[in-house]
Order: C-alpha cells, then structure tokens, then sequence
C-alpha cells in the first residue's frame, strides 16, 4: 500500500490550493488546482484550463501530469485535487484515463471542497476499477 503521512497529504492540498489560483475558467467558475507526487518526490502543479471551444479545456489534474511526463518522469504516488465548490470534486474519466497510463492501483487520490472541510483519500483501482491500461496492450 502507497502510504502518505499526514505531513504529506497536507502539504499536497497546500500545493493543489496555491495551483487552483492559477486556474483559468472564466465560463465555469470553477476553480481547479492539482498536485502531483512523483516517485521520486517532486512535486508537479496545475490548474484547469478552460477555452471557448469547450472540447479544448484541460483539466488541473491533466495539466500537472503533462508538465510531469515532459519533465521525463513515468512513475508517480499522489495527487491532490482541490476545487471551488462546496462538495467534493473527484478527478473527470478522461484524468482517470491519464492516470491508468502511469500508475498502479494503489496510486493515492485526495480529494477536498474549497475550505478543505471535506477531504477523501482513495486509491485510483477504488475510482477507477477494472482500468484499461498499458497491460492490456502487452506493455
Ligand atoms: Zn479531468
């Protein structure tokens, strides 16, 4: 099991707080911020990007795993997402998609509303379980 210390969850929706301010969606309004653990122990941000032709916004969690995977790393622990509503605002299918190319099973995904009252620590095989992934095309 992929553990994190308290220590380091807290200092992932930290991260995932300062990105959501960077966040770009003036027609949702809501507000999205990333951070993503590598195995190696840095630390990648982002923030929703959204754009008038709606099918070209990105995602926070997107958006810090792109920055990551250019960067050059392929293995990662965490991600924190934290989101402007008053719920709890779990990664989209498509950023499920992204992390089934590039994590196991036990890949820790927190979750937090906007004032972090609310926050959910999963793992991606409970978000996304019976996955398509690099395996199933031999790789
Ligand atoms: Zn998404």
């Amino acid at each position: 099991m992929n553990q994190l210390t308290q220590a380091q969850i807290d200092l992932l929706l930290d991260k995932a707080q300062e990105a959501r301010d960077r966040s770009y969606a003036p027609y949702s309004k809501y507000n999205v911020g990333a951070a993503l653990l590598t195995a190696d122990g840095r630390v990648y941000q982002g923030c929703n990007i959204e754009n008038a032709g709606f099918t070209s916004t990105v995602c926070a969690e997107r958006t810090a795993f792109f920055k990551a995977v250019y960067d050059g790393h392929r293995a990662f622990r965490a991600v924190a997402v934290i989101a402007t509503g008053e719920e709890l605002g779990f990664p989209c299918g498509v950023c499920r998609q992204v992390m089934a190319e590039f994590c196991d099973k036990d890949f820790v995904i927190i979750t937090a509303n906007r004032d972090r009252t609310k926050v959910d620590v999963s793992t991606f095989e409970r978000l996304l379980p019976h996955s398509f992934g690099p395996r199933d095309l031999g790789v």
